[in-house]
């Protein structure tokens, strides 16, 4: 069993062949120098921590030792010889009965930036502390994309004392996957924080200065920092799954059991979309930690044998400041809404299909506040329940007693 791609998913995978039964060998192979780590705690804790901070590893070198995975770090898969059944590896070459995909997804890049020295991406561990090297009070931070990299980071520096900009293309952070309501609170609180904004204002030219980055928006408007932390997304590591022909699309292009186009070959986690079954097969693909987990899982199994299908409910999370978001569910799939506040500014929206098929719940609340009914309406979901609007709109209409019914 060969896994390229050492992050969260690729490592849990590597765990759960083990947790399966196999006994054979099993190479986790990784262009990172570090064991495999969380990626969560990047734009977070890592950044705004006063320790000393230390990746997070998903395992221990003596618990991989003990599993007996060999963990090839620092290395890259060169290519993939399908008919051979072989990865190279530059130099040397690595035999598979099965290989899976963990390969992630890379930072968007913003063509406009490529000369400036002071944009920076944060994906990987060493990236994360190239940032916060910058972070002291008093340094200017410009935040391009008002996304979940971005605003995260974006907290991470106000904690950090620095004067912090965001820069965002649409008219309103969060348009991807967020409902306006919400982002509008995470928007209050940045700005209640000092954070300033420029929505809906295109970028047309960026360039180092003597004193920092200036970055010049259509309007007019010019903003300048000391450091740009550039965050728009990301795009699917597929290179390698293109060169040895497998189906593309958004991504390597999986079934239900997460296998490509080559029976051998499966993918999970960032780098791959697959077919949703809650939503009658939507094609989707997801960047999040729960879901590279569940999916590295998953692909241990199948890679096995177990043919089991993928019908996990997507679920999302994001900190900033003291606020928690949690989102269960496609809220896209939705074409109304049900709110239900909660009291001390927390507060749950329903997402109902037109049938009135519950297909996803936002929330947003401060720490912890929402994270239970958030779970009752992902189980719901995951149900496929027709819960009563007013149940779902009343604080004290408890969320178990409509599971249960
Ligand atoms: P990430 O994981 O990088 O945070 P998201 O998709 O959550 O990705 O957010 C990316 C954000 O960047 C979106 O809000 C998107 O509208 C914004 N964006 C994309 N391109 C640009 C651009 N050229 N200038 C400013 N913002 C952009």
């Amino acid at each position: 069993m060969v896994i390229v791609g050492a992050g969260e998913c690729g490592a849990r995978a590597a765990l759960a062949l083990r947790e399966e039964g196999f006994a054979g060998p099993v190479t986790l192979i990784g262009a990172e120098p570090h064991l495999p780590y969380e990626r969560p705690p990047l734009s977070k804790d890592t950044m705004a921590d006063d320790a000393e901070p230390m990746p997070r590893h998903v395992a221990s070198l003596e618990r991989l030792s003990e599993a007996g995975i060999t963990h090839l770090g620092s290395t890259e898969v060169r290519a993939i010889d399908r008919q051979a059944k072989r990865v190279h590896l530059g130099g040397t070459s690595l035999d598979y009965d099965k290989l899976l995909l963990t390969t992630g997804s890379s930072p968007r890049r913003l063509p406009l930036a490529e000369s400036s020295r002071r944009c920076v991406y944060l994906r990987t561990f060493d990236d994360a502390l190239a940032i916060r090297t910058h972070l002291r009070a008093g340094i200017r931070v410009l935040v391009v994309g008002g996304g979940f990299i971005g605003l995260e980071l974006a907290a991470s520096a106000r904690k950090s004392g620095c004067p912090v900009t965001v820069v965002e293309a649409q008219p309103r952070i969060l348009m991807r996957g967020v409902p306006a309501e919400i982002a509008a609170i995470l928007h209050a609180a940045h700005a209640a924080a000092g954070v300033h904004f420029f929505c809906g204002k295109g970028i047309t030219a960026i360039e180092d200065v003597v004193a920092g980055v200036r970055i010049q928006l259509a309007d007019g408007h010019v903003v300048e920092g000391d450091l740009c932390v550039i965050g728009i997304g990301a795009v699917p590591n597929v290179a390698l799954a293109e060169a040895a022909g497998l189906v593309i699309d958004n991504g390597v292009a999986v079934d239900a059991h997460l296998r490509t186009s080559d029976q051998n070959i499966f993918a999970a986690g960032d780098c791959c979309s697959f077919p949703l079954a809650l939503y009658g097969g939507r094609r989707v693909r997801l960047e999040a930690w729960r879901n590279a987990q569940e999916q590295g899982a998953l692909a241990a199994k199948n890679m096995l044998g177990a043919g089991e299908s993928h019908n996990a409910v997507p679920w999302f999370w994001s900190d900033q400041y003291d606020l928690g978001l949690q989102i269960a569910g496609l809220p896209d799939e939705g074409v109304e809404t049900v709110r239900r506040e909660m009291g001390e500014g927390a507060l749950i929206l329903f997402h109902l299909a037109a049938d009135g098929r519950l297909v996803a719940a936002s929330g947003i609340g401060q720490g912890n506040s929402v994270a239970r009914d958030i779970r009752l309406a992902e189980m719901l979901i995951a149900k496929r329940a027709y819960p009563p609007r007013e149940k779902l709109a009343a604080a004290d209409a408890k969320l178990k007693a409509l599971l249960a019914a």
